[in-house]
């Protein structure tokens, strides 16, 4: 791995036992000759593995004996842009605790200068464009570092020692504020200072920071955060908060050790934490709900803005709703000059973008739900060795993979690709990796969805098309992610993706290797009136749901329409759509079936944003343990819900709180699932789709799977939602591959 300090640390291992010689970065990864006597060279053969530095991963080793060279002395080479690129870009790495000590010390000449870095922290993938990572292929490559950088870059026992974004206040970038027409306010840390102050008065910035722009306003001023969610049009979705330091977080949420380890990690991700009671946070920052998004400070300029306020500020993702983050300093004043006050603004420029990354703690460990900064493109081995493809992901939460040789890279998250600035961040990001990369795909991979985005940029690239089913998509990303081969039971529980007959799939029981898979169960398909408009109005799929259970006639009559879900008029037309079938696709999700039970007891008719009526019945829960559920059905691989049903309206008669019919409906899932994964009788069970992002569903399936005496498999550092399709995608297509050629090769023998 390059830019972790890997040469000085050979550098000063290889003095230190006398060996003379070279280490050099390639593009093929690190090449070093030692010269001196065979048991030396073996124990700096040991030496090397074991006392590698803390950011650093070796894949692998391949040693040759040479005949001598007469080496003097050991040397650091400047890079050869030779071979086949296959070394790896590493991730933005969160603010380490020396540089913070720099910036916070008056006597050292970095004293508050927000760009700040090392061998151990700052930008990389943010700022690269090509291999090898040096600075010549970085956005640093316009800065000209001054004597003292410069010395510090050459010296091997210097902490920035080739630190390729290694600036300070003398010869690195620089932070201008500017107003909301562009214009010119002040630079450097009256900039800073300024925009402090801009905070305090409860107005909103934009501040340009590693991998994006953040729109930013005082988290406990309840009129600020509604201004910016008016200007921003996000209606209710929870904002994400920023915190100086973890005793700050602590303030605000409950943090058990291991949320403590996140926060603090070098990926430095939002950690979704129980909120207390008394934080002193505006209402507006997540209504309604007991969950804070909160991240620390990652850079110097945000460990000292934050410093500098010593409250916590929402800091959430400069873009209009939905669309991909600014990065671009003009591009961004004009994109939120309607949203921001005043913007923050620095003159290193961004060469991609790179969201926060979303994490929270399921099951005892780390789940990643956005895989942004901090963890992309970190490389997923999949053990065999396979030709460049690339894989376009699904529609939602988007993001794509290359494959070069045993490594998935997967993508940063893009988002929704809705909108023309996603379609084009869908694209560079795509462009880009393969470029870094050096590859020329022979494959482009897809989900089976002939409408997505995604889908129709697959069929128009010019490499032969291979489509993957979205839920066997699922499946496999989490068996990659867990090094699993051989047969699995694969649940994959989601919202939406589209069957190979046709139909909307959502409630998967697939038997799946990583080529192939069979579908040995779902839940009873239900139509949805409205197709896609089902997936925001949860009261359309409790109203599809019932229309299957009771029949035409008798869902008419039923109590259901006589609470006001819906108006007059649209009762009837919902009623005709469904009882003429028109624009009322069945579907088997999961996804819509938590949707119908939140309808039912009362917790959401119409959804903001995708995935509350589900996280809203997960919340409600709380404080509700039980280990009651209710009766269900399963029968010839599908779950029937008509049971589970009934017994929910029961509940809901007997006015039983709606917690507590959460509580029973989660249990009852389980079951299901426990109950389906007997009859299937395979041991190993893997979990993926968005559903378990739920933190109650996938600790009890998890704990219940063990006690029945199956094995288990979850997701950690691949989202189980859609930003983990590409990974699945490209593995599926890989394997088919494989087994073609061996297929081939056999027919040859035979001839
Ligand atoms: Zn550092
Ligand atoms: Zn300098
Ligand atoms: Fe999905």
């Amino acid at each position: 791995m390059q830019g972790v300090g890997f040469r000085p640390f050979v550098f000063r291992l290889a003095t230190q036992l006398g060996l003379a010689g070279f280490v050099k970065n390639t593009a093929r990864g690190l090449t070093i000759e030692v010269e001196g006597p065979a048991s030396t060279t073996q124990l700096f053969l040991r030496r090397l593995q074991e006392e590698k530095p803390p950011l650093s991963l070796i894949r692998s080793i391949q040693t040759a004996s040479l005949d001598p060279a007469g080496f003097t002395s050991f040397q650091i080479e400047s890079s050869a842009d030779e071979g086949e690129i296959s070394a790896h870009v590493l991730p933005d790495v969160a603010l380490c605790l020396e540089c913070l000590k720099d910036i916070q010390n008056p006597a050292d000449r970095r004293y508050r200068y927000p760009f700040t870095n090392c061998t151990h922290c700052g930008p990389r993938y943010s700022i690269i464009e090509a291999l090898p990572y040096d600075r010549g292929h970085t956005t640093m490559k316009s800065f000209s570092m001054c004597g003292a950088c410069r010395t510090e870059y050459e010296d091997p026992s210097n902490r920035r020692f080739h630190a390729q974004p290694n600036a300070c206040p003398a010869c690195g970038p620089q932070l201008e504020l500017r107003d909301a027409r562009g214009d010119f306010i002040s630079m450097g840390d009256e900039a800073l200072l300024k925009t402090a102050e801009t905070l305090r008065a409860g107005r909103i910035v934009a501040m340009k920071g590693l991998g994006g722009v953040h729109l930013l306003v005082d988290a406990r001023n309840q009129d600020a955060v509604i201004r910016l969610r008016e200007r921003k049009g996000r209606e209710e979705k929870p904002l994400a908060l920023m915190c100086s330091s973890l005793e700050m977080a602590k303030e605000l949420c409950e943090v058990s050790p291991l949320e403590g380890e996140l926060l603090s990690s070098m990926a430095a991700p939002i950690v979704l934490l129980k909120r207390k009671g008394k934080a002193k946070i505006a209402e507006a920052v997540a209504p309604m709900n007991p969950r804070l998004g909160i991240m620390l400070a990652y850079t110097p300029l945000h460990a000292l803005l934050l410093t500098e306020l010593n409250f916590p500020v929402v800091a959430t993702s400069g873009n209009r709703s939905d669309e991909p983050i600014c990065i671009d300093n003009d591009e961004t004043v004009e994109r939120l000059r309607a949203v921001a006050d005043v913007f923050l603004l620095h003159n290193r420029p961004i060469v991609r973008q790179v969201d926060d990354s979303v994490v929270r703690v399921v099951a005892g460990r780390g789940l990643v739900i956005r895989r942004s900064r901090g963890y992309a493109p970190s490389p997923i081995m999949v053990g065999a060795k396979n030709p460049p493809l690339l894989a376009v992901g699904g529609h939602m939460k988007n993001t794509v993979a290359v494959t070069v040789e045993d490594a998935v890279f997967l993508s940063q998250h893009i988002g929704d690709l809705d909108s023309k600035e996603s379609v084009i961040a869908f694209e560079r990001t795509g462009t880009s990796l393969m470029e870094l990369y050096g590859i020329k795909p022979v494959t482009v991979v897809s989900d089976l969805h002939p409408d997505y985005f995604s889908t129709q940029f697959a069929r128009r690239f010019p490499a032969p098309h291979v489509q993957v089913q979205h839920h066997h998509a699922h499946i496999v990303s989490c068996m990659a992610e867990n090094g699993l081969d051989g047969e699995v039971l694969g649940v994959a529980w989601d919202g939406t993706g589209l069957g190979t007959d046709g139909t909307i799939w959502g409630g998967e029981f697939l038997l799946s290797s990583s080529e192939s898979f069979k579908r040995v169960g779902h839940v009873r398909p239900f139509r949805l009136p409205g197709g896609d408009k089902a997936a925001q109005e949860p009261r359309r799929a409790a109203a599809g749901l019932l229309f299957e259970m009771l029949g035409e006639n008798e869902f008419s009559k039923s109590d259901f329409f006589k609470k006001d879900r819906f108006s007059k008029p649209e009762r009837d037309v919902i009623k005709n759509m469904l009882a003429k079938g028109l624009h009322s696709p069945f579907t088997s999700s999961m996804g819509r079936l938590f949707d119908a039970v939140a309808s039912l007891i009362g917790v959401r008719q119409i959804a903001h944003y995708e995935g509350q009526a589900a996280m809203e019945l997960e919340y409600a829960q709380e404080g509700h343990s039980t280990d009651k559920a209710y009766r269900f059905d399963v029968a010839e691989g599908v779950f029937n819900w008509e049971l589970l049903i009934r017994g929910i309206l029961d509940d809901v008669q007997a006015a039983t709180p709606t917690g507590l019919i959460s509580a029973k409906f989660h249990n009852t899932l389980v079951e299901v699932l426990v109950d389906m994964a007997k009859r299937v009788g395979v041991n190993r069970v893997v979990l993926s789709g968005g559903c378990f992002q739920n933190a109650i569903l996938t600790e009890r399936a998890v704990a219940r799977l063990r006690e029945e005496g199956f094995k288990p498999f979850w997701h950690e550092v691949i989202p189980p939602n859609d930003g983990g399709l590409a990974l699945g995608q490209a593995v599926v297509a890989s394997r088919q591959m494989a087994t073609r050629q061996m297929a081939g090769q056999q027919r040859k023998g035979a001839i």
